[in-house]
């Protein structure tokens, strides 16, 4: 099962600024990349100008990020009460933490609401939502 979207309601995409243009660029790309200090080897989401551990501005760099890990917590949603109008529910949104130790909040695909826990491991997919608009998933992962 994949996320479906509401016909004639607009995906809204990420506001992208100067701290988060790389990382969406490279979503484009089908790369999922995180911010990592040189000098103090912490890697950081979401991305900043700033490394909060040593206060420098000129150390973050873009790495690959492996796109593995596991379900941090997660929260289905099953009424349109609270629920963002162009997805039809139900629909799940994760909170995945990934083996570099940074956690994103995104969507599932290829499973169904009831089948998601705690724990579940994870790898990352992309999927282009329009022709300018490409996001990062997350698939279950065996092993
Ligand atoms: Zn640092």
């Amino acid at each position: 099962m994949v996320t479906e979207y509401v016909p004639g309601i607009p995906i809204m995409g990420p506001y992208i600024d100067l701290d988060n243009q790389v990382f969406w660029e490279n979503v484009k790309q089908r790369k999922l990349t995180l911010q990592r200090c040189s000098n103090c080897g912490n890697f950081y989401h979401i991305p900043r100008p700033m490394c909060p551990q040593c206060k420098s501005m000129d150390t973050l760099e873009w790495v690959p990020s492996s796109g593995r890990g596991h379900i941090y917590s997660y929260v289905t949603f099953t009424s349109d009460r609270m629920a963002y109008p162009a997805m039809k529910i139900p629909y799940v949104v994760v909170l995945v933490e990934l083996e570099e130790g940074v956690r994103l909040t995104s969507n599932v695909v290829d499973m169904k609401p009831e089948d998601v826990y705690i724990g579940m491991p994870v790898e990352v997919v992309f999927e282009d939502l329009t022709d300018d608009l490409t996001v990062y998933k997350f698939k279950k992962r065996e092993g």
